[in-house]
């Protein structure tokens, strides 16, 4: 039906494709745990203690 969203292993991000289209890395994780919707990381303290700096979707931890 749809690509696997992959989990970008640099940053992250939940990616659908073959690299990341935040960081670039094409370093992905299939298996990943907890997802993390960013839609302000100015006003999300989550966000900054992740590193985060840019909205989108996230996995919490990378296997
Ligand atoms: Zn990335």
């Amino acid at each position: 039906m749809s690509a696997r969203a992959r989990a970008c292993r640099n940053c992250k991000k939940i990616v659908v494709g073959n690299s990341c289209d935040n960081c670039g890395s094409t370093d992905l994780a299939v298996n990943y745990s907890g997802l993390l919707i960013v839609l302000d990381p100015e006003k999300s303290r989550i966000a900054k203690e992740l590193g985060i700096t840019k909205p989108g979707h996230y996995a919490v931890k990378i296997d």
